[in-house]
């Protein structure tokens, strides 16, 4: 055997013997015998650079520094989760799919994993990739770090595909978890406070070394890529296990919704003797082909549930109400609380949402109040022991005016929330649009922080986001911690924002009720600031999907003096104001007032491209037939139950080539 040779076999022996002790729970080897193996690789590599292989098992004890971590655009988004926290939501679930998918429906369910999502990019069988869940469009790419986590696989066996992407989540087991605390409180160091945080944390450490003493686990629940040849979700879990990946064996394949139920129950009762820590149960529609016919929501795939197992709770004392100003100036009552231990965390404050909450709990400060960690990551106080009242407790009177301004506070009728209505002069509301201006789904400024915009605006620098257009260099360094680099930087990341499409800067703007979703509606709409200016309410509420509320909000923002001269500002520097020339040029009105549904399996243009097509040509995508359907664009294997509702409605049905048709 040459030294290739002996570093390969070596290499391989090792992996196995990982794999056996980590995913199998199996070790047939001592922890000596492994060690010295190990020492033996080392040595060889070490005297043989030329073979050096970023996924040899010697990469395991990390070393790589990372000081920051690069931002990777994810190949499929990471979407969330619908949530559900009872049966009746499950059933309710079922009959949603039920509606739009033909045949029987079976169910994967598996645990929900409670630690940091995480995606594994996989290329001929080897790791080259893991990146955080980010935003869900964009991550940090985390690999040397990742690398050092004994259960994620660095080279696959079996029959793999040739690239893909496997998702799961980065957990850190309970006894790990007190044993790493266990020597914190030794080393007089403060404990970890739990589990799932300690494990994102984890990840984003600058030492790999550091993440390697760490008992993380990477737990597998989906793949994700093109041509994959699997059909179920189960398929793909058993798959993945196949591959060389940990996943649960708890993960049940069930045929009905009653069996999902009966899955639920069980574990609610058993998940405290699992070796980590879950919180909740996650159902998925088996068949993939379900699966794409059902789609996603803009935030969540149809297909999926979590159910998430009932909160904690725990009594404590109320000590102060605080109120928090936000960027739209709504008051945000706040509870702070004597730090109380809930579900794993400490818990200091709670939000109380508005008067009329405060007013129906009768919460005054010194009550005792029972507290709630339910889906949210803010707990929640839902009661107050009034067994324990003080004698000389008075109830709460709402503030009147605003605690960072003192300008007297309106609530607007029909509204729980009271707002500050001094919209150019309130410091939160000034500093809070901006940083929403510049945030990742609005602007991305690179270069610019929330924190350095308080700063800017503290130093009388900008007073609103036109003013960021006018900064120089020269006006940036002076301020707390910049230098020169990081004031071209900054100056350059606001130049960049130019070229931001218009529907983001619609979004960027801040106007209240105008997220993501209506600003790109309104963007498609109007085409232009211009013509979105000029709009009436009525103009506004005829477009789909618009309501009043959020039609009146438009028409206030733009009829307010200071945000038209913004807005003039603003063309001049150069922001995109109106769709772009190349986006109009594929824009038309031939499907205007149409619905389509669009099922099955196509030939020439994917799923997605198709309704983007539809959406482009003015139609209306829809998921399920009803009498308002102009048409049914069928694809392959579609199922026979649409093509007879569709029939009995008289709902004409198009194949793919008679669509193109339409719209070429
Ligand atoms: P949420 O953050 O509540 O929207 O829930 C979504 C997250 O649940 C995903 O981003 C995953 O990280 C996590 N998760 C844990 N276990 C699973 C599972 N078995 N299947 C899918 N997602 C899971
Ligand atoms: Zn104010």
């Amino acid at each position: 055997m040459n030294t290739k040779q002996n570093i390969e076999s070596l290499r391989d022996e090792l992996r196995q013997h990982n794999y056996n002790y980590y995913i199998l729970d199996n070790p047939t080897i001592s922890d000596y015998e492994f060690d010295v193996k190990l020492k033996e690789l080392q040595a060889l590599e070490d005297a043989h650079p030329e073979f050096f292989d970023a996924n040899s098992p010697t990469q395991r004890v990390g070393g790589a520094i990372t000081k920051n971590f690069n931002t990777v655009v994810h190949n499929f988004r990471m979407y969330s989760l619908d949530n559900s926290y009872s049966k009746d939501d499950l059933l309710d679930w079922e009959k949603r799919i039920k509606k739009m998918v033909d045949g029987d429906v079976h169910y994967t369910c598996e645990l929900k994993y409670d630690g940091a999502s995480m995606n594994l990019t996989y290329e001929d069988g080897k790791l080259v990739r893991a990146v955080t869940r980010g935003d869900g469009v964009q991550g940090d790419e985390v690999t040397a770090n990742v690398k050092t986590i004994n259960t994620v696989p660095l080279q696959l066996k079996g029959d793999y595909p040739q690239r893909f992407d496997i998702r799961g989540e980065i957990i850190l087991p309970i006894e790990g978890f007190l044993k790493m605390n266990e020597e914190r409180i030794a080393n007089d160091e403060e404990p970890y406070r739990n589990p799932r945080n300690t494990a994102s944390g984890s990840l984003k450490l600058q030492d790999s070394a550091e993440v390697a003493k760490r008992p993380l686990e990477c737990l597998l629940y989906s793949i994700k890529g093109n041509k994959l040849n699997i059909s179920t979700q189960f398929e793909g879990l058993e798959k993945a296990r196949a591959w060389g990946f940990k996943v649960p064996k708890e993960a049940k394949l069930v045929n009905s919704i009653e069996e999902v139920l009966a899955y639920v129950e069980y574990w609610d009762t058993h998940r405290h003797n699992l070796p980590y820590e879950i919180d909740g149960v996650v159902v998925k529609v088996n068949s993939l082909f379900q699966q794409d016919e059902l789609g996603f929501t803009a935030k969540y795939p149809r297909w999926a549930m979590a159910y998430k197992f009932k909160a904690e709770q725990v009594s404590t004392r109320l000590n102060e109400i605080t109120y928090q100003v936000g960027r739209t100036g709504a008051i945000t009552p706040v509870a702070n609380l004597e730090p109380v231990q809930l579900a794993g965390t400490i818990v200091k404050r709670a939000s109380l949402h508005n008067a009329d909450q405060i007013e129906k709990l009768d919460i005054r400060e010194g009550d005792e109040v029972f507290v709630e960690k339910g889906g949210e990551i803010i707990p929640k106080i839902i009661a107050v022991d009034l067994t324990k009242r003080l004698i000389n407790s008075e109830p709460t009177s709402y503030i009147n005016s605003c605690p960072k301004c003192e300008t007297q506070l309106v609530r607007p009728e029909g509204e729980a929330k009271h707002y500050c209505p001094n919209y150019n002069g309130c410091p939160p509301q000034v500093i809070g649009r901006i940083q929403h201006y510049i945030s990742r789904k609005a602007m991305d400024i690179e270069g610019l922080g929330g924190e350095t915009v308080a700063l800017l605006v503290n130093e009388g620098l900008i007073a609103n986001y036109a003013d960021l257009y006018d900064l120089t260099v020269e006006q940036v360094i002076p301020l707390e911690r910049m230098a020169e680099k990081s004031a071209e930087n900054l100056v350059n990341g606001i130049k960049a924002s130019k070229q931001i499409p218009f529907e983001r800067v619609l979004f960027a703007l801040g106007i209240r009720y105008v997220g993501e979703t209506v600003a790109k509606k309104l963007a498609k709409h109007y085409k232009s600031i211009d013509a979105l200016m000029v709009a009436s309410t009525l103009d506004l509420v005829s477009i789909d999907e618009i309501g009043e509320r959020i039609a009146e909000s438009v028409v206030e923002f733009f009829s307010a003096e200071e945000n038209k001269i913004i807005m003039e500002r603003l063309k001049t520097y150069g922001v995109q104001l109106k769709i772009s020339a190349d986006k109009l040029a594929n824009q038309t009105d031939k499907l205007k007032g149409l619905s389509i549904v669009v099922s099955g399996v196509f030939e020439t243009v994917s799923r997605n491209e198709l309704k983007k097509l539809i959406e482009d040509n003015g139609g209306k995508v829809s998921s399920s037939i009803s009498s308002k359907t102009s048409y049914l664009v069928a694809g392959d294997k579609m199922g026979p139950s649409k093509r007879t509702k569709a029939e009995n409605l008289n709902i004409s049905i198009l194949t793919e080539s008679d669509f193109l048709k339409l719209v070429k």
